[in-house]
């Protein structure tokens, strides 16, 4: 036991003030369409996809994702091909559904009757899927992932020469795309030679690919501009209230009720470690939410707001609790939550709290909070 425990005891006792023992996590099911329409404004002369893959980036796949087609979407993109099998479960049979990491030989039970289009990303790639067709019945046909500077997926230009040169039958190709490594700073260079190269190869992919569409831009690229928009833009995590869509709807509220407030006199510490100590007597309130939740990160420099006030967090984060010093502020009442994601901050807040970004924010938020789906008038 440490000293700081031991302590703890001839404090004041604690008092609950709880209103449920569960954080709530509330997504905003018509910012997420309102978002999607805002982002298909800024391109009007390409078709407005919707990237749902990681579960809608851990908002919830199938809300998320009948929003979006409620909302005009007919072009999804996953990661993974079971994630593709289940929305096409939530979607039923029309919208396209692209899948981002291609074709692999034990992904076919998730292709099989689900109408999955897979963006091929190399030669590897494109011989599975080919020797896959007598089993599979593809009844759309795939993309191609072009290399054009990243250097995670695609043909590089040889690989795409020895296409050209020996080019399938029947591959019939619909989408030609490649991703932009720093869409999010419209200032860097790589901007433009990345759409330079693809520019040109996939002028070369047109070949072979005479009916394919092209895309380059995902929520970065589609703020950049015209210049990167081409036939389809598939935006992801500006969907869902993140950087770099600043003007985004905010997506995710997250309030999580009290489940102590305590008062310790000063040179008291708080939490693991000890490593938060009390510089006058101070009040605490204990919130069950921790890194289990996807907090796991958070610095002591964050704040949650309880009524509209700031009540900076402290000492360590737990794995299902957070301590926050409610000193400053009026005592929470009976029912009172205390806000982490919602109107006050956003999760490019929380992001920078914790060291990094929307994106993983949004994809590590955890399995349990009590969630709720909230739509326009509801
Ligand atoms: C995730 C992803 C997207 C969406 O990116 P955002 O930055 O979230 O808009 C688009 N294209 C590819 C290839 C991706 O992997």
């Amino acid at each position: 036991m440490t000293s700081s425990a031991a302590a703890a005891s001839a404090s004041i006792p604690a008092r609950p003030v709880a209103a449920g023992s569960k954080a709530r996590l509330t997504v905003h099911l018509d910012a997420i369409a309102d978002n999607w329409r805002a982002l298909a404004a800024k391109a009007p002369t390409a078709e407005a996809a919707a990237v749902v893959k990681a579960d809608a980036y851990g908002t919830g796949l199938a809300p998320a994702a009948t929003a979006l087609h409620e909302a005009g979407a007919r072009t999804f993109f996953v990661a993974q091909a079971g994630e593709g099998a289940a929305l096409r479960e939530t979607l039923g049979p029309g919208p396209a559904i692209y899948v981002f990491n291609g074709y692999m030989p034990d992904d076919a039970p998730a292709f099989r009757g689900t109408d999955l289009r897979p963006v091929l990303s190399s030669p590897f790639q494109v011989e599975a899927w080919l020797a896959a067709r007598d089993d599979i019945r593809p009844t759309s046909g795939p993309g191609l992932h072009i290399e054009s500077g990243i250097n995670r997926l695609g043909f590089t230009a040889a690989e795409l020469d020895a296409l050209r040169a020996d080019p399938p039958e029947g591959l019939d190709l619909t989408l030609v795309m490649s991703h932009l490594a720093n869409a999010d700073e419209p200032a860097n260079s790589m901007n433009a030679r990345q759409r330079g190269a693809f520019l040109g190869r996939s002028e070369l992919a047109s070949r072979i690919a005479p009916g394919a569409r092209r895309s380059l831009a995902a929520t970065g690229g589609t703020l950049l501009g015209a210049p990167f928009h081409f036939d389809l833009v598939r935006p992801g995590v500006g969907l869902y209230g993140g950087e770099p869509f600043v003007d985004a709807r905010h997506v995710v509220t997250l309030m999580v009720p009290f489940l102590q407030v305590r008062e310790i006199p000063a040179g008291e510490s708080v939490g693991y470690g000890a490593t938060w100590t009390a510089r006058r007597a101070s009040r605490i309130g204990v919130l069950p939410i921790g890194y289990a939740d996807g907090l796991h990160r958070l610095s002591k420099d964050f704040d949650v707001y309880v009524n509209g006030r700031p009540a900076p967090v402290a000492g360590r984060v737990s794995m299902d609790m957070i301590t926050v010093d409610l000193t400053d502020i009026p005592e929470p009442s009976p029912g009172d939550f205390a806000e982490i994601l919602g109107p006050n901050q956003n999760v490019d807040r929380l992001a920078a709290a914790s060291g990094t970004t929307g994106y993983e924010v949004l994809t590590g938020l955890g399995a349990r909070y009590l969630r709720t789906y909230e739509k326009a008038g509801a």
